[in-house]
């Protein structure tokens, strides 16, 4: 990223971020996930959020229509978002893989990497202030450490992710909520942080100069397997 892209506005972002999605939705870098998909569900919302949301994987109904947490998870993360007086739309939710694992199998380190250059895009383009990892995947991905979600949720972390300093707010996976009362109670006070943590703004963003390497665009598009749902996700943001 260099300086003249860290001040594009909002509108150039939103148009460089449809690049990114349109590389996206032939990527065949994960080759058993490339060949299983229905969709490639890069993620919705406000291309110009304050606040992103980072989950775990797509599952069946968010591979169906191409757009993350549509089942009983995201109906608790509208929930929880619409107690802190935020709609879905406002936000912008993305995952640690946009293709569903087989079987909702657990996403493999492969796979995590090979879709990590993605993440950093929608990061530097979308520049949110904060960041909310649900659950242990993403949270551990965008720390870089093995640390569970048990020791860190609820505790805000400055962190550099590509070449932008967020706020990290790392909160209980949504789905691991809804089978376990007491988690729900934890998710709840955590996500009602959120507001406050909002208000602080965006940390201080890093000298381009001190950022180590910087982030390459994620390799041309390979191959063409465009699909309905895919075309529809030009408008999810
Ligand atoms: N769980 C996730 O982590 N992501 C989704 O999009 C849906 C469920």
């Amino acid at each position: 990223m260099s300086q003249q892209e860290r001040e594009l506005s909002a509108s150039e972002r939103r148009e460089a971020l449809k690049e990114v999605l349109a590389q996206a939705r032939s990527c065949t870098r994960c080759q058993e996930l490339a060949a299983t998909r229905k969709s490639v569900v890069f993620g919705a919302g406000n291309a110009d959020a304050d606040l992103m949301f980072v989950g775990e994987a797509p599952g069946a109904s968010e591979d169906e229509q191409g757009v993350p947490f549509v089942g009983r998870a995201g109906q608790l993360l509208n929930t929880l978002l619409e107690e802190i007086g935020l709609a879905r739309e406002e936000v912008f939710i993305a995952n640690t893989l946009m293709c569903r694992p087989p079987g909702n199998r657990d996403p493999q380190p492969i796979e995590l990497d090979n879709c990590h250059e993605y993440l950093l895009r929608k990061v530097e383009l979308i520049q949110p202030s904060v960041i909310c990892t649900l659950g242990n995947f993403s949270t551990k991905l965008l720390r870089g450490d093995p640390t569970g979600i048990t020791r860190l949720h609820g505790q805000p972390e400055v962190i550099v992710l590509g070449a932008r300093a967020v706020r990290l707010y790392p909160i209980y996976h949504p789905a691991a909520a809804l089978y376990t009362p007491r988690m729900l109670e934890t998710l709840r006070e955590d996500f009602h942080k959120l507001p406050a943590l909002l208000a602080q703004g965006p940390p201080e963003q890093p000298l381009l100069e001190e950022v180590p390497e910087a982030l390459e665009e994620p390799p041309a598009a390979v191959g063409t397997r465009e699909s309905a749902p895919e075309a529809d996700q030009l408008g999810l943001f």
